[in-house]
């Protein structure tokens, strides 16, 4: 490793897929400029806002980011499945340039504007099922979350919401208490929303019958909580995840979703689907339901759908979405029209440059490596996931207990590599590449991880 403290002779002008598309150390990470600023940060911001990786970024852009030291990083995280497209993809930049140049807000709700429908016109098209749809546009994951209750709750004039253990909604109080796991979601936030049931999710490596058995325990143990401490009747919605983000990656047991679904048609429950974290070809689909056949009543989608820019959708059945009164829904910056052509560009980024199927060929070069890997390091207990959303879950070989992540991850960012942890125990690595990233960068990362799991020191 080169150590050429404060050299900038690697800077670019410019991020994107343009940047270099290489691993390049050229300080400890974090270097000091990086560390001058989190020091600022410290002082300036308050810890409750953590930090995974100490690096201050300058560009981005394919499957790296550059920090201010002139590092370059294999990027893992897609700033949490955010930049699926890459940071700074051409037909974003073009399409929000040429927005912020024209008018920066007017408020869809005061004095609409195109594109706003446009990303509605293509989510209804583009979400599963062929039923006629409608689509409204808000800024996070919590907020399409949050109003995907709103809505359901107005059209059945119901009351309770079935989530599920391992479950992540968002930070805001509803959101919150749908979330699962305390620490450190809710650990002192309370007194959580009222009427929240939690239900198991079929979590085939940890079920205690077995993988065999999990979807249909799990899926009648679910049934059996609503019936008795609910009762269907009084339930507005079940919300899940297709395959559970921060909970740490969990693909629900083949068969669970589409029971669940069964018993929501059955009883006028609406199945919501939060593909938050799975949704914009992040699996190997569009949507992480359609690997089952589901067909959500509304689904909720943020993060990968503009290419870094604040959007979330909330998009469903006509008729659920149409009881809401007019002016029932909204806010002042959702669906903002930079937003929305950064959404454009990100539709026509996955279409044209096929990166769906590219999510697939992602997770076709990782989970064969890492299952070769799984059977050389015993503290893998499980490789799970599909296309470009992939995890590994640390376990005690000898009593099954999970096994901390963090030390693995820290010791990936000292060599240039930022992959993230997740899980309810944290013991889950989980790597959400830019689906752009070169398979050379891929590889690479993949080889840094079988170095630091697959020697004998790997506690
Ligand atoms: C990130 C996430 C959210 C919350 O999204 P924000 O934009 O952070 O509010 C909700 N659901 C899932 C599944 C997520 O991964």
């Amino acid at each position: 490793m080169r150590h050429t403290f404060g050299s900038m002779s690697t800077a670019t002008t410019a991020g994107g897929p343009g940047l270099p598309q290489e691993r390049r150390l050229v300080t400890e990470i974090p270097g000091p400029r990086s560390r001058e600023m989190f020091a600022r940060k410290q002082t300036a911001v308050p810890p409750g806002i953590g930090t995974t990786l100490p690096v201050f970024v300058t560009h981005a852009g394919g499957g790296v980011v550059v920090d201010a030291d002139g590092n370059s990083l294999i990027d893992f995280g897609s700033g949490i499945a955010v930049t699926n497209v890459g940071n700074a993809a051409p037909r974003v930049v073009e399409r929000v340039s040429r927005q912020v140049a024209d008018f920066t807000h007017t408020c869809f709700m005061i004095t609409p504007y195109e594109s706003y429908v446009e990303v509605c016109e293509k989510l209804n098209e583009l979400t599963p099922g062929d039923h006629e749809k409608r689509t409204f546009l808000v800024n996070s994951g919590a907020e399409a979350v949050e109003n995907a209750v709103k809505v359901a709750r107005h059209a059945t004039g119901r009351q309770a919401v079935v989530v599920f253990d391992h479950g992540y909604h968002g930070r805001t109080l509803l959101t919150m208490s749908l979330t699962a796991k305390n620490m450190p979601y809710k650990h002192r936030f309370g007194p959580f929303a009222p009427e929240v049931y939690r239900a198991p999710l079929a979590y085939p490596f940890r079920w205690p019958t077995g993988p065999d058995n999990c979807a249909d325990e799990a899926a009648a143990q679910t049934i059996d909580m609503i019936n008795k401490q609910i009762g269907a009747e009084n339930v507005a919605a079940v919300v899940i995840e297709p395959i559970a983000g921060e909970g740490g990656f969990i693909v629900p047991a083949r068969g669970f979703l589409s029971k669940i679904v069964e018993f929501c048609r059955a009883n006028g429950i609406v199945f919501v689907a939060d593909e938050v974290q799975t949704g914009f070809a992040r699996t190997g689909d569009l949507f992480a339901c359609e690997d089952e056949g589901i067909v959500p009543d509304i689904i909720c989608t943020a993060k990968g759908i503009a290419g870094g820019l604040p959007l979330a959708a909330v998009t469903g059945r006509a008729e659920l979405l149409d009881a809401v009164h007019v002016g029932g829904l909204g806010g002042t910056y959702g669906g903002n029209p930079l937003a929305c052509e950064a959404a454009l560009g990100v539709i026509e980024t996955i279409q044209e440059d096929k990166l769906v199927e590219r999510a697939r060929r992602i997770g076709e070069i990782m989970l064969p490596r890492l299952r070769a890997l799984q059977r050389r390091s015993p503290i893998i207990g499980d490789v799970r996931g599909r296309g470009a959303m992939i995890a590994i879950e640390l376990a005690d070989p000898a009593t099954g207990d999970p096994v901390p992540a963090g030390e693995i991850a820290q010791r990936c960012h000292a060599q240039g590599l930022l992959a993230l942890t997740a899980g309810t125990y944290g013991n889950v690595l989980r790597f959400l590449p830019p689906l752009v990233i070169p398979d050379h960068l891929l590889e690479e990362g993949l080889s840094i991880l079988e170095n630091i799991l697959g020697g004998d020191n790997t506690v």
